[in-house]
């Protein structure tokens, strides 16, 4: 397996007695879009400050694109492209002023700076408002301008902070596609905090689950499901016909002798069978063939919303 372009061991940061992230282990692949998903005051913010070499650890190591931002925050600088939370313009000049501005910050040049900007103008669909000031921007304009604002120094790895706070549907929507193709047309690695889990879902590779500075489970959200429910990651209900009954206690040995069930709870002639695979067709054909009636399947799959329910209560994904 190749070097990980971020590598956090034990991470810990505390502010007072608080702990905001608490020996905090991830790694992330080159190419990946990764979630960091978490309830406000999970600790996101505060991790993804350490990872830029903007906020101290008080343990720990980090290391981004093999560098350690803590001691060269300015080498970090020149790989990663960093989208805080609120992001912050010359609100008098315009988009595209702006990003030359940046541009010339990151010592590119000016005919390349103007051919660079435009470009990303072009990606971002920020083109028909490049010449409005940055002030009379939409929230949704704005974090696409600091998308194409972070992309000017071509990055190898992206930290965007929360970016689709505030923005209404559709323009989540193409700034999700946007990050999608910068990942998978470009091989930029993105690290992608966010609260909300459709959203990270839609886009994400893999997602951490992190709450209260602890991460609680990482993966694909079929592994996170397995991971974070005891019980298998489906539940197939049954409902059994009145016929047959003398056949249940044997229907259900048979059942219950399935190698991916895990456990069957019995409520009269409903069935819930819990299992680590989707084994519906197996279950209605063994219940078919014992010569019980079935009058029902239903198959639920533990999701995002699940997860959601048990780990982000009080959380409202909406915000
Ligand atoms: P998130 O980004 O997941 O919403 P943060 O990293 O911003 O969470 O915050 C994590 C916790 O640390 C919160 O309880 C927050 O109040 C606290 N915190 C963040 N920054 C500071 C700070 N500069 N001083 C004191 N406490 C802070
Ligand atoms: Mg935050």
């Amino acid at each position: 397996m190749s070097t990980p372009v971020i590598e956090i061991s034990d991470l810990t940061k505390k502010y007072g007695s608080y702990t905001a992230v608490d020996k905090l282990n991830l790694s992330i692949e080159k190419g990946e879009v990764f979630g960091l998903l978490g309830p406000n005051g999970a600790g996101k913010s505060t991790t993804i400050l350490m990872l830029m070499g903007l906020s101290e650890s008080d343990s720990g190591s980090v290391k981004v694109c093999n560098i350690d931002p803590e001691r060269n925050p300015i080498n970090v600088k020149q790989k990663v492209g960093y989208l805080p939370e609120d992001v912050g313009f010359y609100d008098d000049l315009t988009g595209f002023e702006n990003l030359m501005y940046t541009a010339r910050l990151n010592s590119v040049s000016g005919i390349e700076a103007q051919k660079r900007s435009l470009q990303l103008l072009e990606r971002v669909g920020l083109s028909e408002d490049m010449h409005k000031k940055a002030g009379k921007y939409s929230r949704g304009m704005r974090q696409r301008l600091g998308l194409a604002d972070v992309l000017i120094k071509n990055p190898e790895v992206i930290i965007l902070d929360e970016p689709t706070l505030g923005i209404d549907p559709t323009g989540v929507k193409a700034f999700l596609e946007l990050i999608v193709q910068l990942s998978k047309q470009d091989g930029i690695t993105v690290l992608f905090s966010s609260h909300h889990l459709h959203q990270v879902q839609q886009v994400c590779d893999r997602v951490g689950i992190f709450v209260k500075g602890k991460l609680l489970a990482e993966g694909n959200v079929d592994s996170l499901a397995k991971q974070l429910f005891n019980s298998g990651a489906y539940t197939i209900e049954v409902g059994l016909a009145a016929n047959g009954n003398s056949e249940k206690t044997t229907l259900l040995n048979k059942v219950k002798n399935i190698e991916t069930v895990e456990s069957v709870q019995v409520e009269g002639d409903i069935w819930r069978i819990e299992c680590t695979q989707d084994i519906s067709n197996q279950i209605s054909k063994t219940i078919i063939d014992s010569g019980v009636g079935l009058s029902h399947l239903y198959k639920k799959e533990y999701g995002l919303d699940d997860i959601y329910h048990r780990y982000f209560e009080g959380g409202n994904e909406d915000e």
